[in-house]
């Protein structure tokens, strides 16, 4: 897909995806270009529901460069109050996203050399040292967010298409309890029966570990 065919991030995008994610850094819009990239090459719009799209990213926990996922988010609509992106840890920087009506899937992928570059420059010599990237110089951050957003997305991602991606289908669960022990609601697939009684599984826990 050439450069023109492809969803631009507006200024607007950008702020209210900064806002949200609450700071600026070069990895979150990151995420919104292998976000909209998806989309694009799927040919799909933002999900609204939980059940259009479903995303897979496979960053990990506790590594630079995670917020790229927070970008994800923001560009797809897959969200995880909706349930419809998951995180397989594997400490990559990549996002696979399916489009669940015709199974079609893309994954999109930062580019080593890419990521590498990004690694070796003052941002992250800063990051290594402790400095939180909402203390660090605008002048450090900026110019590195603005080629993130413009630069051509061939050399920054490697992208994978998929035209039957294996999902299963997943309802939208409208029923609920109350736990006979904490009284908090909790969705019934979610609860867990001993003598008769429901019970959430935070207490559940706490009888079988209480009987020993
Ligand atoms: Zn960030
Ligand atoms: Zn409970």
């Amino acid at each position: 897909m050439e450069l023109e065919q492809l969803t631009k991030i507006t200024d607007e995008e950008l702020k209210g995806a900064q806002y949200f994610h609450g700071h600026k850094c070069p990895a979150m819009p990151q995420g919104l270009r292998a976000g909209h990239l998806a989309m694009d090459l799927l040919g799909v719009e933002r999900a609204r529901g939980g059940g259009e799209l479903r995303a897979i990213v496979e960053i990990g926990d506790h590594h630079f460069s995670g917020c790229f996922a927070d970008g994800v988010q923001y560009a797809t609509g897959c969200t995880f109050g909706k349930g419809n992106i998951t995180k397989n840890p594997l400490g990559k920087f990549a996002v696979t996203l399916i489009d669940t009506k015709t199974g079609r899937a893309v994954r999109v992928t930062a580019k080593y050399e890419r990521m590498k570059q990004c690694l070796d420059m003052p941002f992250f010599e800063q990051r290594k040292q402790g400095i939180p990237p909402f203390k660090l110089d605008p002048e450090v951050v900026e110019p590195l967010i603005e080629d993130v957003i413009r630069r051509d997305w061939k050399e920054m991602f490697d992208v994978t298409t998929f035209e039957q991606y294996p999902i299963e289908k997943q309802g939208e669960s409208f029923n609920a309890v109350q736990c006979s022990e904490c009284k908090e609601m909790v969705v019934t697939e979610y609860a867990r029966e001993l003598d008769g009684k429901l019970y959430c599984q935070t207490c559940f826990g706490a009888h079988v570990n209480r009987r020993g």
